[in-house]
């Protein structure tokens, strides 16, 4: 997503260019993909650059974190950026760079970019173990059946076996008493 501002940089201070953001060309496919992302972004003359106010929506394409199951989900980023410009949009001169080297910067086109910012803040909202569903049941442990299409019989078996070493241990106690 990227803004030309070399006309908003010779603005006053102050100044907001409103953008509805729509974009829908086509993402890749898979993991961790977004669908179209849609949304606003204020871009507003400061004292030293631009600063960004963005609220996008986009769909993910994860993987249930329990049942390994594709999925996707909805994803809000809301930030707020400021990028400084790399040459003086008036006289085209290169500005000396910021001291702070995480800054967001608009190259020497005058193109803001918000990519990188995308990126990171989609890293900080997205959820660290999706799900399907809050309940998802997940894999069976032992054959790896998706638990959510029902009991795979591993289960029962275990609970079973369970039951009998605990019948055996009441009947050793018993037996310990009467000696
Ligand atoms: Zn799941
Ligand atoms: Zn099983």
């Amino acid at each position: 997503m990227q803004f030309v501002v070399g006309q908003q940089l010779r603005e006053p201070v102050g100044t907001v260019t409103h953008y509805d953001i729509r974009e829908s060309k086509p993402l890749p496919q898979g993991e961790g993909s977004l669908s179209e992302l849609t949304g606003s972004v204020d871009l507003m003359r400061t004292d030293e650059g631009i600063l960004v106010s963005a609220t996008l929506h986009c769909t993910v394409a994860g993987r249930c974190s329990r049942c390994l199951t594709d999925i996707s989900y909805p994803l809000t980023l809301t930030f707020q950026e400021e990028y400084l410009p790399t040459v003086d949009a008036s006289t085209g001169e290169p500005l000396p760079l910021p001291t702070d080297s995480d800054a967001f910067l608009i190259d020497r086109h005058q193109v803001l970019d918000l990519t990188e910012a995308v990126r990171q803040y989609r890293l900080t909202a997205e959820p660290m173990q999706p799900l399907c569903k809050p309940d998802c049941l997940g894999l069976c442990p032992h054959c790896g059946y998706n638990l959510n299409e029902g009991p795979c019989g591993c289960s029962e078996q275990e609970t079973d076996a369970r039951w009998a070493a605990l019948a055996e241990l009441a009947g050793n106690i018993e037996q310990e008493q009467e000696s």
